[in-house]
């Protein structure tokens, strides 16, 4: 016998070793006193030893017993805790004392050690915590002093020198550096960043000496939310738990029933010995209790979750891994997941005037929009020298434009086929639109009533690494899918270069519908950045945020990719899939274990010794085999 249902330590425990806990202690004090036990029955008398036994015996059922009774008082009869009671108890009425002890002292240690592998994951991503530093340097009129990382307030302008680590989440007030974020995103390049730029508590400052203004306090910064998060998923039970639990309920009460029958049966109807039959069937009782089984799920999920969140992949609990090992198609949004999200404009064409009016209307039109196209005109407009005229009602056409009030006229911007749906565009112009797009850039027309003044395209970069990303998902035997709300022509081009499927023209709408489409032919993952695609990150069987920065990426999806690297969907479909691996070789295991000894103790080939020793062995070698996913590196491809 071994662990319990109750995994998780109580909150007193968390931050002890496992020999300052009741349950380390309760291990400690009746290994004691077995070995006592032992020392007296080999050197002095059995019948001292006997009643060191039966002592041992009592103090360690006694903790399990209460677990029992409160259970039951709570309408649950059958549980590992009751099974154990009645089993140890009615191994001291056979006059089997020292087993009894025994299996008592070695369920106590199958829960103390499954404990630890609980603790290690835990342990190791609460690692992440101890990287902020404890002390910041906060400047008060231009006074530097010495506080309290935990204390600091919102809005307070700390002073972090080069090669420090950053104390608080907050924005670069002044100076320019180099930031290792690998703490919180997993991400060991450094990447630059200037006044304005947001910074995470525990990332090391490579460069120079920067002022950074405080915008999260101590527990709300992004790593103890990740912290948070990971701890919340560990708790959240993964379909596979509920499975074996719902087995229990029917094993246990089956188990119990089995060893009943076995211990009546013969002797009743059939004149054989009580001590023989009433012993199997106490043996069988003990064998029967699934505690292996039990920790061999919530072993491999810890241990899964923390070592992606070690490299920025994070999953929602054991229901999302599942999910994932399961993925057969992958979705991605095109801008800001497979492209780097910032286009640049390549060509002007002026249909109508000047190619500065053009742009000054262009960008007088966008600068209220946010969009990744509109900032790449306004970049574009700046650079030329070019003004943006002023405008007035200034609003998105979701997925097809943008409309502003310029120089008294309403003007657009917007895909040809918007405009050409608004009879702006002729032949000529569209030919012209193709022809770019063709080559994979992005068109946008900007056009009056009924008159097109001019074209700009734009093109964005893939990411370096989308295209090793989609062939590792060809070569693990997933299809990758590309939505864009480019027009058919621009994704077609751009799909090619990566070697992928794709579906263009989509309006925010339409990329829903593809993806419920999709899903009813096996499990998807859509990946995208979590802010304009939140409903279509909802509608895929796993929604993956990634490249929008860690926020939005923690609250929408189910899953996160911190690292902004494309090939960490592959990764994170790696160690999905090892982690239900590792929770299929445990339950295997378990099972096999329990299966073979059943047959045995019935027939009477192995007694208790035996049993309870498989048993411990298998709750041992279920945990050390959850501990390997620690080790597990997903982005070994293979
Ligand atoms: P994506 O799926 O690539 O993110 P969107 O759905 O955001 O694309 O936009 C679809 C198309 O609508 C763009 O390719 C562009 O032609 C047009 N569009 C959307 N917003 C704007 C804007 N602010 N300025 C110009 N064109 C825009
Ligand atoms: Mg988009």
């Amino acid at each position: 016998g071994a662990a319990g249902h109750n995994h998780a330590s109580s909150p007193a425990d968390l931050d002890k070793h496992w020999y300052q806990t009741a349950k380390g202690k309760l291990v400690i004090g009746t290994g004691l006193l077995l070995a006592v036990a032992w020392i007296v029955k080999f050197f002095a008398s059995e019948q001292i030893a006997l009643w060191t036994f039966v002592a041992a015996c009592l103090i360690g059922v006694a903790p399990v017993a209460r677990r029992a009774f409160a259970a039951l008082r709570a309408g649950i009869p059958f549980t590992i805790e009751g099974l154990m009671t009645i089993a140890a108890v009615g191994a001291l009425f056979i006059g089997a004392a020292e087993e009894a002890a025994l299996v008592v002292f070695l369920f106590a240690v199958g829960e103390v050690l499954e404990g630890v592998a609980a603790d290690r994951a835990r342990a190791s991503i609460r690692a992440l915590a101890n990287l902020v530093p404890k002390t910041a340097l906060v400047e008060e009129n231009g006074v530097a002093r010495e506080v309290d990382a935990a204390s600091l307030q919102i809005g307070q302008l700390v002073l972090v020198r080069p090669g420090d680590r950053i104390p608080a989440d907050g924005t670069i007030a002044e100076g320019t550096s180099g930031i290792d974020e690998s703490p919180v995103t997993g991400e060991s390049m450094p990447k630059t960043k200037g006044p304005g730029d947001a910074v995470f508590a525990g990332s090391i400052n490579a460069e120079a000496a920067l002022r950074i203004t405080v915008t999260k306090s101590a527990e709300d910064n992004t790593i103890s939310r990740i912290i948070a998060l990971v701890e919340e998923a560990e708790s959240a039970r993964a379909p596979t738990e509920r499975f074996i639990d719902r087995f229990s309920r029917y094993y246990m009460p089956a188990i119990t029933g089995l060893a009943l029958l076995v211990a009546v049966v013969p002797p009743l109807f059939f004149g054989q010995a009580w001590g023989t039959w009433v012993y199997r069937g106490l043996a069988l009782l003990l064998i029967g209790c699934p505690c292996a089984l039990v920790i061999s799920v919530p072993a491999s999920i810890a241990s899964a979750l923390a070592t992606g969140a070690k490299r920025g992949m994070l999953m929602k609990g054991g229901t999302v891994i599942e999910a994932v090992a399961r993925t057969t198609q992958v979705a991605f949004d095109k801008t800001g997941t497979l492209t780097v999200g910032r286009p640049a404009v390549t060509d002007v064409v002026v249909l109508d005037g000047t190619e500065s009016d053009l742009l000054a209307i262009a960008a007088g039109v966008e600068s209220g929009s946010s969009h990744p196209l509109a900032e790449a005109i306004l970049r574009k407009a700046e650079a030329a020298g070019v003004t943006a005229l002023l405008s007035t009602g200034a609003r998105a056409l979701i997925g097809k434009g943008a409309e502003a009030n310029v120089a008294g006229e309403v003007a657009w911007v917007g895909s040809p086929r918007f405009a050409s749906d608004s009879g702006a565009l002729d032949g000529l112009g569209i030919r012209r639109a193709s022809d770019m797009e063709a080559e994979g850039k992005t068109v946008v027309v900007v056009f009056r009533e009924r008159k097109a003044l001019g074209l700009i395209a734009m093109r964005d970069q893939p990411r370096d690494d989308a295209i090793a990303a989609i062939a590792q998902l060809s070569a693990m035997g997933i299809t990758s899918v590309m939505l864009t709300g480019d027009n058919a022509r621009t994704g077609a081009a751009i799909a090619g270069v990566l070697g992928m499927q794709h579906r263009a023209d989509l309006m925010p709408d339409d990329k829903v519908t593809a993806i419920k489409d999709m899903v009813k032919s096996g499990g998807l993952i859509m990946v995208g950045d979590g802010i304009n695609d939140a409903p279509a990150l909802a509608a895929a069987s796993v929604g993956v945020a990634m490249g929008s920065g860690t926020d939005v990426a923690l609250e929408t999806a189910s899953a996160a990719l911190l690292r902004n690297r494309v090939t960490d969907v592959a990764a994170m479909i790696r160690l999905a899939r090892a982690a239900m691996g590792n929770i299929r070789q445990n339950v295997t295991l378990a099972l096999g274990l329990k299966a073979v000894f059943l047959v045995t103790t019935i027939f009477g080939m192995t007694g208790l010794w035996i049993a309870i020793m498989a048993d411990t062995g298998a709750t041992v070698l279920v945990t050390l085999n959850a501990l390997r996913l620690l080790r597990f590196n997903p982005e070994n491809e293979g």
